[in-house]
């Protein structure tokens, strides 16, 4: 069994990468991907930098290339349900792209070519997480992810992406990571961390909790990964 593990910056995967202490670096397509093994499995762990387009690279990259049989993604967000404050952990139940728009055509916002607005993240996996939810005692919210090219930082464009897709969190790669996945028949689940509330402080609030985040998140994925190989054994 081999698993990804994906975050778009270093700081969403050093933690994950201290923990496992070891690790083979391999250069790829001007990016650095690191393996492991741990507890029996494959890992391959890489941050594919930020953006739709590094994230598809990435993402593609890891199980076209290296194998990667399940995908897990670990990062953090902008909350835009204002029930998530800063720290708060999402779990994807489906994601959308907040701006594709072939609306001239008569599509819906968010209209995939030859798909759908959203797609659906891997539901066993969703499962899994609640239990993880409850042994580590965390409260961890199942909602909409709505990804897009775009540092949110302004309460209007918020709020429309919010009305439009029905979005908790928004961020900048799990859509096409979805995309990817489904594509290529490949299991996956994406875990954020709030950072900010997409608002005018958000770069000031992203700036301060980037990293505090980003180890709540990578802690969760890494009990989530034990649960899987303790599923698995
Ligand atoms: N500080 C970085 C840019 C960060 S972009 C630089 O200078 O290069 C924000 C990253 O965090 C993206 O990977 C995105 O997925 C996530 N994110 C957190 N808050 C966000 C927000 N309000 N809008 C969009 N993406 C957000």
């Amino acid at each position: 069994m081999k698993i990804a593990i994906m975050g778009a910056m270093p700081e969403e995967i050093a933690p994950i990468l201290e923990k496992l202490g070891s690790y083979k670096t391999t250069e790829f397509a001007k990016n650095k991907y690191y393996e492991a093994s741990y507890r029996g499995i494959e890992l391959v762990i890489a941050y594919s930098k930020i953006g739709k387009v590094f994230s598809t690279l990435t993402a593609t990259t890891m199980i076209e290339h290296f194998g990667a049989e399940l995908l897990l993604f670990s990062g953090v967000a902008g909350a835009v349900s204002p029930e998530l404050k800063v720290g708060d952990l999402v779990v994807a139940s489906k994601l959308s792209q907040h701006d594709l728009d072939i609306t001239a055509f008569g599509h819906p916002f968010g209209y995939v070519p030859e798909g759908a607005v959203y797609v659906q993240a891997d539901m066993k996996l969703i499962e899994l997480s609640k239990e993880v939810a409850l042994e580590m005692d965390k409260n961890v919210k199942e909602g909409i992810i709505a990804t897009g090219d775009q540092f949110v930082a302004n309460e209007e464009r918020k709020n429309w992406i919010g009305n439009t897709f029905n979005a908790d969190a928004l961020e900048m790669e799990g859509g096409s990571v979805a995309v990817v996945c489904d594509a290529l028949n490949v299991p996956f689940f994406i875990l954020r961390a709030i950072s900010d509330a997409a608002d005018m402080d958000a770069s000031f609030s992203f700036d301060e909790f980037l990293e505090t985040s980003a180890v709540e998140s990578a802690e969760f994925v890494m009990k989530m990964v034990d649960k899987i190989v303790n599923k698995t054994i």
